[in-house]
């Protein structure tokens, strides 16, 4: 199919203090020079006058391609959205009038730069064809019969979606089973509550949207969002059953505790863990474990293996509330027996705290330091924080240790996942370490396969994606989840973890996760339906389109996907999942040959976005600062301190990237043999605790760079040319600065030789 003759418009906004700040005379002959037709000016064209203008000249049809000058893409795009047409926008508002002095020569310079840039984007983009809408499964698969897994199987059963069921065990309810009564989570929060898991399992069982599979596991999982199929074993048989996405809510193992002998465990019966004493509560009464007599004097030891960099070095967020909760019992059953907890933070945030207060109004005596040993004979010695001294306990009947969660992010019962792919990380990048699925391997090294994977047990749904069976995981263990911006999407788009395999938490916590994770993965099955992505970039219908033609296999596309959207043919040729894919373009800033382009997106836009900007000579003493900002948190920054109207140097042009991990070296050499004097990436956070939207794409672009740097050697400019900045949404305040002291380091440094060349 032909492409539809190009038919672009400039449409230049006098509202909100452009006109007064900037020459709109100087601007409108650009469009001329650069051969757009049609250039209008308009008071404020977010009113409805100025949106009735363009949507006239696209009615008429003299205009498909409306260039907005005016506010940032960022805002009015509901005002600004004209069926049939597709708009770019120049940030003329928030970037240039709003951040840089009005008048000004440079800021006339910066504006007349951004409307070139926009009329470079427009030749380079064309509305996405989104990929054939097709009949998606709308059935939910969650697995994990726990309170988590319970309470995601009737949101979903609420919302009119059938439910798949699948609990390891021989009976649902999971964990709570055991527990005689939960934390309260009611007003007015003083009492520990009934415990309702019955009731739950009750209504599962019958509610004829779900059907709950016990005593059966998935061994399989392939396809992608709308159109997975799970092998289950079940029965001894397994079978095939097709759903439209995935919730895994395989919570949490307790910390074992033979582990916590410097507190005592194993040396004597008496010591136990809050979950041992749990069975004594629904047993109806605590009792030594040595002789059968009563406990009368019990000290509980809170953070037992938590917080302890030797141990698991999180807070296990409920063993507070747990211990409490247990306190309270054993004081209303025996109001006769004395109980201290001993704590070295007490964690009882929100309406906890009305339960810790009831605690201590019951008598339970609170005692702040940190515990050095308990012996043989339960003596407790505690450095107690109040008086500075080490105090010793003792006495005591029974010592309770209120040990830690640790997620069941892998299956510890299941066989190590089958061999993976030979696929040789030396084969794709020679140079540097690569992450692949949350796992580093040297140059060289072949691809991680799971059973040399960090990771203790088989893969829950053994994925059957080029990059690896697992989910990925964080560095405690957890399933891999942004806990600011997306908390209940994985790395593995559609799939959706929710309660204690995400994070520690309690059974309310965990009825509040399995909605949201629910209302995501309905989601990812819209969005599968419409050929639209799900988070961040929701309802994008671009999709990577690959030019197999030059491609070389070199596979560092299926790689470097954060995602594991893409798998290879059997002739090692990228094939992309399309409702995996979350539209980053990593793919397209990883490829060599540069054959991955979207419609709305591509190397050759930026390339030509970089080029429409007029670099002046060196003698007029005006660098240019490439700036490549990502547009979740990055771009968002720099158009509030446009807002806050803070100001910074007009000689950087900013062009938004989906993500650092789009950027082609190519945008770089570019800019450089332009004359622009240095180049700034602009991104999110990298590391183990990542704010990047696409989780690899910042530390991805790092990579890069380093590896930028011979291109840099080989040209004889210097390294620093050429730098990364992490910033966050939230630093407006920040941003200018940044951009000033590199523009005062680039004149340092001095002007990049290859300008006027
Ligand atoms: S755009 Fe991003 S998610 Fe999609 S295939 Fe490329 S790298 Fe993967
Ligand atoms: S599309 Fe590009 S990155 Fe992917 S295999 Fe082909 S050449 Fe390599």
């Amino acid at each position: 199919m032909t492409a539809p003759e190009r038919k672009p418009g400039v449409y230049l906004c006098q509202g909100c203090g452009i006109a007064e700040a900037i020459s709109l005379d100087d601007l409108e002959p650009i469009a001329g020079e650069l051969r757009v037709p049609l250039c209008r000016r308009h008071e404020a064209l977010c009113s409805d006058d100025g949106v009735k203008t363009i949507a006239a000249d696209i009615a008429s049809g003299a205009v498909n391609q409306p260039i907005i000058v005016a506010c940032s893409h960022r805002v009015m795009t509901d005002r600004f959205q004209f069926d049939g047409a597709s708009v770019v926008r120049a940030n003329m508002r928030e970037q240039v009038v709003w951040s840089h002095p009005a008048g000004d020569e440079d800021t006339q310079m910066l504006a007349a730069d951004a409307v070139r840039m926009a009329i470079a984007q427009a030749a380079n983009t064309s509305p996405p064809e989104p990929a054939a809408e097709s009949a998606v499964n709308e059935r939910i698969l969650v697995v994990g019969g726990g309170v988590t897994g319970l309470n995601a199987a009737r949101e979903a059963s609420r919302t009119g979606h059938a439910v798949l069921l699948v609990e390891k065990s021989d009976r649902l309810g999971g964990w709570a089973n055991r527990w005689s009564k939960r934390m309260p989570h009611r007003a007015p929060y003083r009492d520990p509550q009934e415990n309702d898991i019955a009731e739950l399992v009750r209504d599962i069982e019958a509610d004829p949207s779900i059907t709950v599979m016990t005593e059966a596991q998935v061994t399989r999982t392939e396809g992608m969002p709308g159109k997975f199929t799970v092998r289950i074993k079940w029965g001894g048989a397994s079978r095939d059953e097709a759903v439209g996405a995935i919730v895994v809510a395989t919570g949490w193992r307790a910390y074992d505790p033979n582990k916590l002998g410097h507190l005592g465990y194993g040396a004597t019966p008496d010591v136990v863990t809050g979950i041992e004493l749990e069975d004594m509560l629904a047993d109806g009464g605590v009792r030594r474990k040595s002789n059968g007599e009563p406990a009368k004097l019990v000290a509980f030891i809170q953070c037992a293996g938590s917080r302890d960099p030797d141990h698991l070095p999180y807070c296990s967020s409920i063993c507070c509330g747990v211990s409490i909760k247990q306190a309270l019992q054993i004081r209303e059953a025996d109001p006769e027996a004395s109980v201290y907890i001993i704590y070295d933070e007490m964690r009882t945030p929100g309406t906890a705290e009305e339960f810790y207060r009831q605690a201590q109004d019951a008598g339970v005596i609170f005692m702040k330091g940190k515990v050095k040993s308990v012996g043989a004979d339960l003596t407790v010695l505690v450095e107690d924080a109040l008086l500075g001294e080490d105090v010793p306990m003792v006495g005591l009947d029974l010592v309770v240790l209120a040990t830690g969660m640790v997620p069941n992010a892998t299956d510890m019962d299941a066989p190590a996942a089958e061999k993976g792919a030979e696929l040789l990380v030396s084969d794709i990048n020679p140079v540097a370490p690569i992450n692949i699925a949350g796992f580093v391997a040297e140059a060289g090294e072949p691809w991680p396969r799971a059973e040399e994977a960090p990771l203790a047990g088989g893969p829950i749904l053994n994925l059957q994606y080029r990059q690896g069976p697992h989910l990925p995981i964080l560095a405690d263990g957890f399933a891999d989840s942004h806990f600011i911006c997306f908390p209940y999407e994985t790395r593995r788009t559609g799939i959706h973890t929710c309660g204690p395999v995400r994070r520690p938490m309690g059974m309310a916590e965990c009825a509040e996760d399995a909605a949201g994770a629910v209302l995501k993965a309905i989601q990812a099955i819209k969005g599968a339906g419409q050929g639209a992505s799900v988070h961040p970039r929701v309802g994008d219908l671009s999709l990577p389109k690959i030019g197999l033609d030059i491609c070389t296999q070199c596979r560092r596309c299926t790689v470097e996907c954060p995602f594991g959207a893409i798998d290879e043919t059997e002739d090692n040729y990228p094939i992309v999942n399309a409702s995996r894919c979350r539209r980053c373009g990593t793919c397209m800033g990883a490829c060599p040959v540069r054959t991955i382009s979207f419609d709305n997106y591509n190397v050759q836009m930026v390339s030509d976005m970089i080029k429409a900007v007029e670099v002046p000579d060196e003698f007029d003493e005006k660098p240019r600062i490439l700036i490549l900002a990502c547009e979740n948190d990055a771009y968002p920054a720099l158009d509030m301190a446009g807002i806050n109207r803070r100001h910074y140097s007009a000689f950087a042009r900013i062009i938004p990237v989906r993500c650092l991990g789009s950027v082609s070296q190519v945008w770089m050499s570019d800019a450089l043999e332009a004359g622009y004097d240095g180049i700034m990436l602009m991104g999110c956070k990298s590391g183990d605790d990542y704010q990047c939207h696409f989780i690899k794409g910042s530390g991805i672009a790092e990579e890069r760079m380093a590896q930028f740097g011979e291109t840099l050697a080989s040209m004889q400019l210097e390294a620093e040319r050429v730098v990364a900045e992490e910033v966050s949404i939230a630093d407006s305040a920040r941003v200018p600065e940044v951009i000033d002291r590199f523009v005062a380091r680039i004149d340092e440094i001095g002007f990049n030789p290859f300008k006027g060349f």
